[in-house]
């Protein structure tokens, strides 16, 4: 049962289910919401409503992107042969931001967790080994977060792949173990892809 009028109990339950955010939090963002000017609580409705129709994944490396496929993609001036595989889109960000990189990117959209039912199908591995097939790739570098099942897919996927005749590498520690690569700066994150060692 709830104590709130439907429209605010319905505004506080569909922000608890976002990540991070429990019925606590959930309520005050409700009530925050409640509080700002029409045109502000409209411009955050808006930019949910736009994010949802014009954003999608790219069909190459499944970073987001308003296109078929990202600019890293189409980027003609950037290194097609060597990939770097990371978990999420914002990896990405954090990546570019080192300035070290210059090849393509694939995302996996996860990382393999067996106690949360996250198996290799239900990532975008199949995809990257398609990506292998077809075009001349040198390397394969594996950018995963330096946590358990980063770690545990960073494996998983050295042991597939090597077979294929492709060089695979792991980015160096130094970065913060059970950390987040978004949250590495950018000079441990570029020495980090500099000192990648191969698997
Ligand atoms: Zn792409």
């Amino acid at each position: 049962m709830s104590y709130y009028a439907g429209p605010v109990a319905n505004l506080i339950e569909e922000l608890s289910k976002l990540p991070g955010v429990g019925p606590k939090t959930a309520q005050r963002l409700a009530f925050y919401i409640l509080k700002t000017a029409p045109d502000d609580a409209k411009k955050l409705a808006r930019a949910i409503d736009e994010v949802k129709d014009k954003i999608r994944f790219c069909e190459i490396c499944f970073n987001v992107t308003d296109q078929t496929t990202c600019e890293f993609c189409r980027n003609a001036n950037r290194d097609h042969s060597v990939i770097c595989v990371v978990e999420e889109p914002r990896d990405i960000v954090a990546l570019e931001k080192t300035g070290e990189f210059k090849g393509v990117y694939h995302v996996l959209q996860g990382s393999i967790s067996p106690i949360d039912g996250i198996g290799p199908d239900d990532i975008r591995v199949k995809e990257l080994l398609r990506r292998l097939s077809g075009n001349e790739i040198r390397e394969i570098i594996i950018a995963t977060n330096p946590n358990i099942e980063g770690e545990a897919t960073a494996m998983y996927l050295a042991k597939l792949i090597k077979p294929l005749g492709v060089k695979v590498s792991r980015i160096a520690s130094g970065l913060p173990v059970g950390g987040d690569l978004e949250y590495a700066d950018e000079v441990t994150l570029g020495r980090a892809l500099e000192g990648r060692r191969e698997m």
